[in-house]
């Protein structure tokens, strides 16, 4: 195509892989963020780009990604000078035989030539070509200086030289070029901070490092010039420019890659032998980064930047989704009030479904038609409840797909998740079934003399079940499968906001459990939940939530003493040793800190990392989480983390993360919302966190693991003990001793040890303290769900 630039071109910075190879993903995450930043083009293999430590075939491949990245969405200029000239008129010719729109070979830098040399490897480089060429002054590594004048024959004498990148301080220069030679030449200068000034005196744009790092302000510069409004310009000029500075004030390729990381898009270092930056330089660009909130939601992305989205958009189909209505007595009604409530597609933030908003008194016939089912179901001898509990299961299993479309349109979950999640629940049902079959207690006999003590497990009667949002279907058949099992029925209220595969459980199994066993009434916590908590027919209430929410069915509980059954949040500590396998560690988080996009009461969230291998292993764990993919539910079967199940929840996550960047703590990767559509936030690692920060302490529940460092193991362990939650741990080390005796000083309901988030239904899940009390899975719960009596006979003669 033929084009006129114009505007701020980005001098794309090369990010390199932990092998040291040109990273051609995320290079194609940085022109992605250009793009979307409003950019009007892209270098490759520019200065910025370090041409300088890249071979040849290096730069072919930089040129060739840039070109098919950018997709002819702006313009692509090649850098392909600095070289022989037979090879500058090679990597030229393949530049325009792969797309490139432009090139600009500039003078080799190490070999100074006079000017006319310079004016004749020009005119060579630009002859072989038939696109257009920009000259490069850049007298600083090239040691000639080419004046106007002499640049301005030029581009008369040539025909495709159109252009020229000036990259001197001295604006009378471009301004001499701007007003000189505006005929043959338009000039873009070369030195970041002298866009302002270089636009109003009529430049054509800038070709900037810094339009790696903050695309769109430098955009809205143009754009305010461009609209002849000068004073927006000078207010956003004024906001970008001390990061402009403090990024030219240092070596530049390092200076782009520091400040890319501290608006939380990390790329990487610099290739040796250009030198990473010191800290205090970092620290510098950190802070003016921080004053311009570049790293606030709305800017900051994953190392791909992008979210992937799925083809055809729809995983739904008619007929898939259950009646909104309560389930009550073995069928559909409406609610009492006939109000609804929005149920939202979270990758498209759109409305997919309504349901029943839930009154007391839908709640009350739920409980009475639970009520009036509980006597016969408990009178099932265990073979006949165990054979309906393995009806239910095949039910599930053979609607997995369905009920997996179902949960991932609801709350985003990438398709591997919610498979996972039915195939859970169908476990889970048959476990039960087998092991109410098979109960423990103590055994009968005689304890007190001429007396025979039998010990009985008795259904506790009807159940009120609360279940969470992070897993609707699988929290729904932790508490039921055991509930069920044990001889009691159940009312049971999804969360408001994901209340469809709890509703086509019921729908799909309601000719296998005889009616009022299972019973579903949606709608809110404090109005179905509350009375569910305080209902004198109900014999306990059983929560999976927030702390919140457990306090406050507790309380409504305590009036009828009801048993109350919580399990509620978790800021699960990982406490990786001196001597542990890091590289298994970080793949290790990589699946048990962002499963389910981190909404998971078990994610491994909180690092706590020997000092004297936390560098690497964060370097290890920042590169499993840059390389994993976000996108919709049906984008692929390799999407690892989906959108945050609402708005709501959304805004509080990246609340989280604005008040850490705020108290200082650093995104090293990720660090904020992503772009489009829907509730996705890039999969997080939080570094430079101080001891007590917010976000090592409370739960964010989003795809965000915070590292923090200890220098001896009794500090560890008792940090990760100084938070109000103990639900799971994990310790990481090869020393045996140490495993077994950290472990048991964690104050947690599940440790793993070199291991985290590993579940089965044969062992018990559920926390200390502020995490609650009561245990799902194993047989633990189906004693949690029934009652102990003891019967004792006088059995003298
Ligand atoms: P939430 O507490 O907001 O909601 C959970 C359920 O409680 C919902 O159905 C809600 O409607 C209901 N609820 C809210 N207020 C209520 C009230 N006053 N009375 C009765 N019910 C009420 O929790 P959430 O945001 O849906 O889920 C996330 C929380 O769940 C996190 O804290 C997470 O750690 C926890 N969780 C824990 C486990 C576990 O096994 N321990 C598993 C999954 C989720």
């Amino acid at each position: 195509m033929t084009v006129q630039l114009r505007g701020v071109l980005t001098a794309l910075a090369t990010p390199f892989a932990a092998d040291g190879s040109v990273d051609v993903a995320r290079l194609r995450a940085v022109v992605d963020r250009s793009i979307d930043g409003g950019v009007h083009g892209v270098v490759a293999c520019g200065s910025t780009g370090e041409f300088t430590a890249l071979s040849g075939d290096e730069r072919r491949l930089v040129v060739e990604t840039v070109v098919d990245q950018a997709a002819r969405r702006v313009p692509v200029i090649a850098q392909t000078g600095a070289t022989s000239t037979a090879e500058a008129v090679a990597l030229s010719r393949h530049a325009q035989s792969v797309g490139a729109d432009v090139i600009m070979p500039v003078a080799p830098y190490y070999e100074p030539l006079s000017v006319e040399e310079t004016l004749t490897y020009l005119r060579t480089v630009a002859g072989s070509v038939d696109i257009g060429v920009m000259i490069y002054n850049l007298p600083v590594a090239t040691g000639v200086d080419l004046d106007p004048d002499t640049v301005g024959a030029l581009a008369r004498e040539v025909d495709n030289i159109r252009y020229i990148k000036n990259t001197t301080i001295d604006m009378a220069q471009s301004a001499a070029l701007i007003h000189n030679h505006g005929d043959v030449l338009s000039t873009f200068v070369g030195w970041d901070t002298l866009l302002l000034p270089a636009l109003v005196e009529g430049a054509a744009g800038v070709m900037a490092g810094t339009a790696n790092v903050v695309p769109a302000e430098l955009v809205a510069v143009y754009d305010a010039v461009q609209a002849g409004d000068l004073e927006e310009a000078r207010r956003v000029w004024a906001r970008v420019h001390p990061l402009l500075d403090a990024i030219m004030n240092e070596p530049f390729i390092a200076a782009v890659k520091a400040g890319m990381a501290a608006v939380g898009f990390p790329i990487g270092v610099p290739r040796a032998p250009v030198a990473e930056l010191d800290p205090d330089a970092v620290a510098r660009i950190t802070k003016f980064a921080k004053e311009l909130q570049v790293s606030a939601p709305s800017t900051a992305a994953t190392t791909n930047g992008t979210v992937r989205r799925a083809a055809s958009g729809r995983l739904l189909a008619q007929g898939d989704l259950p009646p909104g209505q309560h389930f009550i007595g073995g069928a559909f009604r409406p609610g009492r009030f006939g109000t609804a409530i929005d149920v939202v597609d979270p990758s498209s933030a759109t409305t997919i479904a309504q349901v029943a908003e839930g009154t007391v008194e839908d709640t009350d016939l739920a409980v009475a038609a639970a009520k009036a089912a509980q006597a016969g179901w408990g009178r099932l001898t265990p073979k006949e409840r165990s054979e309906v509990l393995h009806k239910v299961a095949d039910r599930v299993a053979e609607n997995a797909d369905l009920l997996a479309r179902l949960e991932s349109a609801n709350t985003g979950k990438p398709t591997a998740v919610a498979q996972d999640d039915v195939a859970q629940t169908v476990d889970t049902f048959r476990f039960m079934a087998g092991a109410l079959r098979a109960p423990t207690s103590a055994a009968a006999g005689k304890y007190a003399e001429d007396h025979l003590s039998v010990i009985l497990r008795e259904p506790l009667g009807v159940i009120g079940v609360v279940t969470p949002w992070n897993y609707p279907l699988l929290m729904a058949a932790w508490k039921m499968a055991p509930i069920l099992a044990a001889g009691n029925t159940l009312v049971i209220k999804p969360s408001e906001q994901t209340p469809l595969t709890t509703l086509k459980f019921a729908e799909l199994v309601a000719d296998i459990l005889p009616a009022g066993v299972v019973n579903v009434v949606t709608g809110y916590g404090p109005v179905v939940g509350s009375r569910l908590a305080e209902h004198p027919d109900i014999a306990m209430i059983a929560l999976t939530g927030s702390v919140r929410s457990g306090r406050a069915v507790a309380q409504a509980a305590a009036a009828s003493l009801k048993r109350v059954h919580l399990e509620l949040g978790g800021k699960a500590p990982v406490v990786i040793f001196e001597d542990a396998d890091l590289a298994a560690a970080a793949t290790a988080l990589r699946a048990a800190g962002y499963w389910n996009s981190g909404q998971e009461c078990g994610a491994a969230c909180r690092v706590l990392v020997h000092e004297s291998v936390a560098d690497e292993f964060t370097k290890a764990l920042v590169d499993e989480v840059s390389s994993m993919v976000v996108g919709e539910p049906g984008a692929g079967d390799d999407v690892e983390i989906g959108p945050l199940t609402s708005k709501a929840h959304f805004d509080r996550v990246t609340g989280y993360l604005e008040r850490a960047a705020a108290e200082g703590v650093r995104a090293a990767v990720g660090g904020g919302a992503l772009p489009g559509d829907g509730y996705f936030v890039a999969p997080t690692v939080l570094v430079d966190v101080p001891d007590g920060a917010e976000c090592a302490r409370e739960e964010i529940f989003g795809p965000v693991i915070t590292v923090e460092t200890f220098t001896e193991e009794d500090e560890a362990v008792n940090r990760a003990n100084a938070v109000p939650y103990g639900l799971s741990a994990s310790v990481w080390t090869n020393d045996a001793r140490r495993s077994h005796d950290v472990a048991s000083r964690l104050d947690a309901g599940t440790v793993w040890v070199n291991a985290h988030l590993v579940l089965a239904n044969e062992v018990p899940w559920g926390g200390f303290k502020g995490s609650g009390y009561g245990r799902d899975l194993s047989i633990y719960a189906l004693d949690d769900y029934s009652r102990t009596k003891h019967v004792m006979h006088n059995v003298a003669r």
